[in-house]
């Protein structure tokens, strides 16, 4: 499936570039450092680098930033491939990672030493945040800037050897301590940190910065477009400066504005505190905006890339509208997903004047919107299962539903009437007996009367039963990291984001639903098989309501 691409302003400069023959082909590359699982923002990004790459007829990699073994682990490499996989792009035989180019980073520093453009500084961390200054003041240099070539190759390899500790020397690079940009005040290239990485092992114990390793990276691919968020856009000289003393390739840095939904989190720092201290399962919960929880929610890679098309890209921070994702979520699933009779708050109608003993067989439409999906048969009996709220016994103004003496629609069986309701002795009603007109049979009555609702159900004895996982926002705020005094995101937490209800009844076709399987049950919402799910029960996520709350929330913006 093609997807229109509005016009904008990242591939409107890359057409300028090939037209100007500043590059004749396109490469670009989706670089995520592997310290936790890709969110719904990142989604943005790939969807950005690797639609961007196959409209030009080139190439996305896929870049691995794995310059800080602290914080980077294999299952999170795992993890990052498997979303991207999902979301239907391809690296092919192109995963990179920064720790690939450890050696040709290291050459490139003493080549710049050489050049007399970086030095090894011995201030602590703390210092070198002190001399830089701010943006109303310039840097003082460090006392350590104007060591001699030789003296700045010896430290450095020395660096590189282990001789010394961890934060007390880095390499620096040589620019301009007065510099109205902050990033160009001599910054550091490496540092000391004596860790096994998962993938050098032990051969290094100085680490590349972000701001050396990308840059450099992308020109060793020969990258042609770097897209990143704004964030990067003050590092942009700096990411030009290396490359210039270097005189190697140079690819063009694109900044885009970074995707914010409201009541959602992305910053993977907190997304791993919310698993760390257990307030969601783990990454992968439906409730996180994780490309992982949102699969496992339900939510099809279709939908995240239709969403990632319609809001484009801009250079202006915005926030979109948490409805406007589930927008595409229902958009995409209405049309594939299959529909079935699931009742969640079961009450039970016996219809007396049903032949006990007989089981009918009534067709049913798999899917109104896709005539391939063909029709199932759902077995109807004397006792079935209706939802507790589609009956009221004191009916309110407007309730068109089921109430003692009303008559309604059982889809694709019979009409029905209720005549009494039978209750324990606290009062509670639990069986409500009906009778049917078997000349209704299909759902239309040959007199033409008409009834004003059409109810789920689901035949009593042949139900399966289920537990459904109904689950809310994660946050109370449209912004959870904006907070009052001496509070945190934590204190915007939705309590009420998850509610289990157990033994709901489902219709007998769905005995052989399976993780990631998605469904509509008629008149409640979609809902996707969730992975916990075992041969003796089914467990099911709500993906999303029925209701498109986005028009409603579109109209309040606009106006
Ligand atoms: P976070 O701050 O959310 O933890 P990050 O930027 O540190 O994310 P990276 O792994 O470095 O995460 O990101 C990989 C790529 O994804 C980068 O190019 C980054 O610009 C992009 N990206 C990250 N977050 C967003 C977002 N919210 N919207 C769009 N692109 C994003
Ligand atoms: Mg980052």
């Amino acid at each position: 499936m093609t997807i229109e691409h509005k016009k904008d302003f990242v591939r409107e400069t890359i057409k300028k570039d090939l037209k100007e023959g500043k590059f004749n082909y396109v490469n670009t590359r989706f670089p995520p450092e592997p310290n936790g699982y890709l969110h719904i923002g990142h989604a943005k990004a790939i969807c950005l680098n690797f639609e961007i790459a196959k409209e030009f007829n080139g190439k996305c990699n896929l870049r691995f930033d794995d310059t800080n073994p602290t914080k980077e682990e294999q299952k999170y490499i795992d993890a990052i491939k498997e979303d991207i996989k999902w979301l239907g792009f391809d690296w092919e035989d192109r995963e990179y990672y920064a720790s690939n180019y450890f050696d040709k980073l290291y050459e490139y520093a003493e080549l710049l030493i050489k050049k007399g453009k970086a030095y090894v500084c011995d201030l602590s961390p703390e210092q070198i945040k002190q001399y830089r200054g701010t943006l109303t003041e310039p840097g003082v240099p460090s006392p350590y800037r104007d060591r001699t070539i030789e003296e700045n190759l010896k430290l450095f390899r020395e660096m590189k050897q282990g001789l010394y500790s961890d934060g007390s020397k880095v390499l620096r690079a040589k620019i301009d301590m007065s510099s109205p940009n902050l990033n160009l005040r001599d910054p550091v290239m490496y540092r000391i940190l004596k860790k096994s990485h998962p993938r050098t092992g032990n051969k290094w114990c100085i680490y590349p910065t972000y701001d050396w390793a990308h840059g450099q990276s992308d020109s060793i691919e020969g990258i042609t477009h770097s897209i990143c968020t704004l964030e990067f856009e003050d590092h942009r000289p700096l990411y030009d400066w290396f490359i210039e003393q270097l005189g190697i390739h140079h690819p063009r840095q694109i900044e885009f504005a970074r995707l914010n939904l409201t009541y959602t989190v992305m910053s993977k720092r907190i997304l791993l505190e919310l698993v760390k201290r257990k307030i969601v399962k783990d990454w992968d919960d439906p409730r996180m905006p994780t490309i992982s929880g949102m699969r496992r929610r339900g939510y099809t890679p279709q939908a995240i890339r239709n969403f990632a098309s319609a809001i484009g890209v801009s250079k202006a921070d915005n926030t979109v509208e948490f409805e406007y994702l589930e927008h595409f979520v229902r958009e995409d699933l209405n049309k594939k997903a299959p529909r079935v009779m699931a009742v969640l708050n079961p009450i039970k109608v016996i219809i007396d004047n049903y032949p006990e003993g007989i089981v009918e067989e009534l067709e049913a439409v798999n899917n109104p919107e896709d005539s391939s999906a063909g029709k199932r048969k759902v077995p109807f009996s004397k006792v079935i299962y209706i939802e507790n709220d589609d009956f009221m016994e004191k009916p309110m103004p407007k309730f068109y539903r089921l109430t003692v003496g009303s008559e309604v629609r059982l889809r694709y069986a019979y009409f029905i009437k209720c005549e009494s309701v039978v209750k324990d002795k606290n009062g509670n009603i639990v069986e409500i007996h009906c009778t049917y007109d078997p000349q209704t049979k299909g759902g239309d009555a040959p007199d033409r009367r008409k009834v004003k609702s059409t109810l789920h159900w689901v035949s009593a004895k042949h139900a399966i039963e289920a537990e459904v996982r109904l689950f809310d926002k994660l946050f109370l705020t449209e912004n959870p990291l904006k907070t009052g005094e001496g509070k945190n995101f934590l204190d915007n937490l939705n309590p009420d984001s998850l509610k289990i209800i157990y033994n709901c009844k489902l219709e007998p076709s769905l005995a052989n639903a399976k993780p990631f399987d998605i469904f509509q049950f008629e008149r409640v919402g979609y809902f996707c098989v969730d992975k916990d799910s075992t041969s003796e029960k089914l467990v099911f996520n709500r993906t999303v309501t029925l209701k498109d709350d986005w028009q409603k929330i579109k109209s309040k913006l606009i106006n």
